[in-house]
């Protein structure tokens, strides 16, 4: 192992200055190199780099003689000296950078946003307290991208070698053989942050800056925010049937869910099939599952519920009657029609005319009476630019999909206003999330942490992400199912994925409770302001204008309590009943302790006292209000 311990740079920052190397057409390199936070003009031939300084470093590149240029690759390369990093957040979608906390993994490594990776060109390196050392976002068009860390890196020989102990990365754009297309102006910015609370806190910030430049904007809509139930997880979707789902409906709304999605399989085999037969693509309803799939529609709608429908705008199946009309449109990769593992094609997101053909689509699944669409597989793509002889208006296929997400959210709202869309994790990113009503958490059946972590990422930069939907067995007790649903609601909308006639009674009860207490403090949870109290992301605060809720996961023992509310909630997702608390001051109020059940155990007044211990039953809640505290009850 070679290594130079270097002087680390002291004080002014972490940061100091970059290089921008770009790859033209013509085969051509441009470099700009030590390009720091101060305004510059740098020159390379016949072109000139514009650097402004602000809250974030905007570039702008053009040739002196005004004529536009083709880029192929954009790279951003970093150099600065190596610390013991806690963790590593590397540039995705939201949905697999929790597997890369390890700074280790990413040792002499490229880690790709490619192939249905559409995701966000941020990366962030905390300290040991997973405070942000520094964090990095491109501002900018989103495509395929590569993260790669140079040093440490990897010997011929495949040994790890630091090199005079530098950390050195670079973030590539795009990544792969995609090209980044033509330009008159080429236009981005970087943001650098070197000072956060959490990798939450920074990417919230960079989202700020991306929709200061891009101007995004978002249509909340309250019933975006109504819990869920999807029938994807319980049966087989072969086994799919409106008895079914209205029978879930009904008892969905028992308990307090207020919106189904009919999933995949409605209109024939589903991905999880043990039919190899599909008719993906068609999208007509199957008459043994749905003999009138208007009337289920109408069905769940005199319940007094919200509905999704389920479609794949861009797979289509070889056994879909739709083949031989769309296979001109239909991705290829090397010559080659492509195919996804799952066994289905998909239509070029780069092609304008299969994007006309999907949106041509939208006024026959709105017309079956759903209240929106679940919007689903855009993420199942191929990591090669399409060789398919049709037309393209798109130089990578992220940016044909980013385009399509635009399209469509605008059909389907010139269609029906208030449509729901559900989008997901591996294309809600910074610029798409704007075009639906909400961003899902990517499939994390069973897996309640890998859930959170999907949802939280999105979180930081989307009013409104749904949880995976959660399923559970009998073999949960009923304390953890508390638990799985706390997770659930600190980190967005509530969704469950069971068939709910199996659920015993007193499980039905924690979902009630805990569902009913997001209904009733709907407002807070829609409207509060999330963010964590530290970088453990072990206590969060989701602040609304009187109440406040502070969510403990995990093993946490201690919260900060928040300033300035009426009400308070405490959710315990602990194990631990007796949890240590920091006060400004000395504060009177009456605390109901609530079991898992949601059930009131304990009503009590209490004089909360900094370097205080509240009581709070593990997988319970408590209540606590500052303003009955002098009146008496
Ligand atoms: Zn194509």
């Amino acid at each position: 192992m070679v290594y130079t311990p270097s002087l680390m740079r002291k004080a002014m920052g972490y940061f100091n200055s970059f290089d921008l190397h770009l790859i033209l057409a013509d085969g051509r390199r441009l470099s700009f190199e030590k390009i720091s936070q101060a305004d510059a003009f740098l020159e390379d031939g016949d072109f000139v780099l514009d650097v402004k300084a602000g809250p974030v470093l905007a570039l702008k590149l053009r040739r002196k003689d005004g004529l536009p240029f083709d880029i192929e690759k954009v790279d951003y390369d970093f150099d600065l000296p190596l610390k013991n990093f806690n963790r590593f957040l590397v540039p995705d979608c939201g949905r697999y950078y929790n597997r890369y906390f390890t700074p280790l993994l990413s040792w002499g490594r490229t880690i790709s946003m490619i192939g249905g990776n559409h995701g966000n060109p941020f990366a962030a390196f905390m300290d040991h307290h997973d405070r942000i050392v520094l964090a990095i976002g491109i501002v900018g068009q989103l495509v395929e991208m590569g993260f790669t860390v140079t040093s440490p890196g990897r010997s011929l020989r495949n040994t790890l070698v630091v090199d005079r102990g530098r950390f050195r990365f670079q973030m590539n754009r795009p990544a792969g053989n995609f090209k980044l297309g033509r330009f008159t102006c080429f236009e981005e910015a970087l943001f650098i942050c070197e000072n956060s609370p959490s990798w939450f806190h920074a990417l919230h910030r960079y989202a700020e800056a991306y929709y200061q430049m891009y101007g995004s904007q978002f249509e909340i809509l309250e019933e975006a925010f109504y819990p869920t139930w999807c029938s994807w997880v319980p049966w087989n979707s072969d086994d799919l049937n409106e008895a079914k789902i209205l029978e879930n409906a009904r008892l969905a709304k028992e308990i307090g869910v207020r919106t189904i999605i009919l999933d995949d399989g409605w209109y024939g085999p589903g991905c999880d099939s043990a039919s190899l037969e599909s008719n993906m693509g068609d999208y007509r309803p199957d008459v043994r599952k749905f003999p009138d799939l208007s009337g289920t529609a109408e069905k769940i709608r005199l319940l007094g519920m919200k509905s999704l429908l389920w479609v794949a705008p861009l797979a289509v199946s070889p056994e879909a009657e739709c083949y031989q009309q769309v296979k001109g449109l239909l991705m290829e990769e090397k010559g080659r029609t492509w195919k996804s593992p799952s066994g289905f094609h998909d239509l070029c997101p780069c092609c304008p005319q299969a994007r006309q053909l999907i949106l041509d689509k939208i006024p026959e699944l709105l017309a079956y009476g759903f209240d929106g669409l679940k919007v689903d597989l855009y993420n199942n793509i191929g990591s090669e630019p399409c060789t398919a002889g049709h037309n393209h208006d798109c130089t990578t296929t992220t940016q044909g999909v980013m385009r399509l997400m635009k399209e469509y959210w605008q059909r389907l709202k010139a269609i029906k206003p208030d449509a729901l869309m559900e989008s997901k994790n591996n294309y809600g990113n910074v610029y798409s999330a704007q075009f639906g009503s909400m961003i899902r958490g990517g499939d994390s059946p069973y897996d309640i942490n890998n859930n959170f972590w999907n949802c939280i990422y999105p979180r930081a930069y989307s009013p409104v992400v749904h949880n995976d939907y959660l399923c559970w067995t009998s073999a949960e007790s009923d304390h953890d199912l508390a638990i799985l649903l706390i997770k659930q609601i600190t980190a967005g909308v509530p969704t469950l994925s069971v068939d709910l006639a199996g659920v015993s009674e007193s499980q039905r009860t924690v979902l009630k409770g805990w569902l009913g207490i997001y209904n009733r403090y709907l407002e807070t949870f829609a409207k509060g302001n999330l963010e964590p109290q530290s970088g453990a992301m072990d206590v969060w605060d989701i602040n609304g204008s009187e109440t406040a809720i502070v969510s403990l996961l995990h093993n946490a023992k201690e919260f900060n309590w928040p300033a300035g509310k009426t009400q308070v909630l405490v959710m315990n997702g602990t194990d631990n009943h007796n949890i240590y608390t920091r006060i400004p001051e000395t504060t009177a109020a009456v605390q109901v302790n609530l079991d898992c059940y949601l059930r009131e155990v304990e009503r009590t007044r209490v004089t909360l006292a900094d370097t205080g211990t509240i009581h709070v039953p593990s997988a319970g809640l408590a209540i606590f209000d500052l303003r009955a505290e002098s009146g008496d009850r």
